[in-house]
């Protein structure tokens, strides 16, 4: 039986990215406030002077969540010392995402190399990147919430592009590192129901993003819609996030260079809270 979004208002949470351009913490904050939001995913550029020590204890006042920090991964390497400089700032996240109390990290594979079209090089670059982070990570007491992205990006920005590869590579690498579902990069996978419930049956479902895709998409990273405006079936991707036991937080998180971020972030909030209960 799926949630009733409309009658849970306190399951919302608000991706920082959503307001990214108009809108530092402590405004993102008091806007939460005001509509009873109670959780948000933060960014590492998005902390503010304070960092992490001030993010957390402004979140901790106003009783915010932090559904998960963003983020961490990327890596593609061209050699060990930029192997070694990429997990040392893999280190500084985890750190991060622990001081924040957040859900989890989210981390998302990282591309090609430059120069690369060794694909299958960077596939074991990320297994063994991920493994290198979850020894610090369990230690933190943080999950890895690993992010499959669509396969557009897969030369420059992840090249793990479907939850059966997340499901994989969380198979092969153990406790701590589960997967985040966004219905933007995996709502084209004609194998999603059986991947969903893979994850959901071993509880590595850390986090449901949402957002919409447009048609046409004129930018393929930043011309992401609201949810209702695209061609993704949102409540039919809940559902069975829900019934494989997901229980969390419907996250939205929307990157709309050209149309949202110009927006005054009230109205958007107050759009993302109409559309999650109408639309998700
Ligand atoms: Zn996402």
């Amino acid at each position: 039986m799926m949630r009733d979004l409309s009658r849970h208002p306190e399951l919302l949470a608000i991706n920082h990215a959503t307001v990214r351009r108009r809108c530092d913490l402590p405004t993102l904050v008091g806007l939460c406030q005001r509509r009873g939001i109670r959780a948000i995913a933060t960014w590492r550029d998005l902390l503010g002077e304070g960092g992490a020590p001030a993010a957390a204890r402004l979140l901790r006042q106003a009783g915010l969540q932090v559904t998960g920090h963003c983020r961490a991964g990327l890596f593609a390497a061209s050699g060990p010392a930029e192997r070694a400089a990429i997990l040392a700032e893999n280190r500084r996240a985890i750190d991060e995402a622990a001081e924040l109390g957040a859900q989890s990290l989210c981390v998302i594979a990282g591309g090609l190399p430059g120069g690369s079209r060794d694909l299958a090089a960077a596939h074991a670059e990320v297994h063994d990147g991920l493994g290198a982070m979850l020894e610090h990570a369990r230690k933190a007491g943080v999950r890895l919430g690993l992010e499959p992205l669509h396969p557009m990006y897969a030369a420059d920005r992840a090249c793990v592009n479907t939850m059966r590869h997340a499901n994989d590579l969380c198979d092969a690498l153990g406790d701590g590192i589960g997967i985040l579902v966004d219905v933007y990069h995996v709502w084209w996978d004609p194998h999603l129901a059986p991947e969903i419930a893979r994850a959901g049956a071993v509880g590595r479902i850390l986090g449901f993003h949402v957002c919409d895709w447009l048609v046409p998409t004129r930018d393929f990273l930043t011309d992401r819609g609201m949810m209702g405006d695209g061609v993704i079936d949102i409540p039919r991707i809940r559902g069975m996030v829900e019934a494989a036991g997901y229980g969390g937080f419907v996250e939205v998180e929307i990157f709309s260079a050209e149309d949202w971020w110009k927006r005054d972030p009230a109205e958007v909030l107050d759009t993302c809270m109409r559309r999650y209960a109408s639309a998700c």
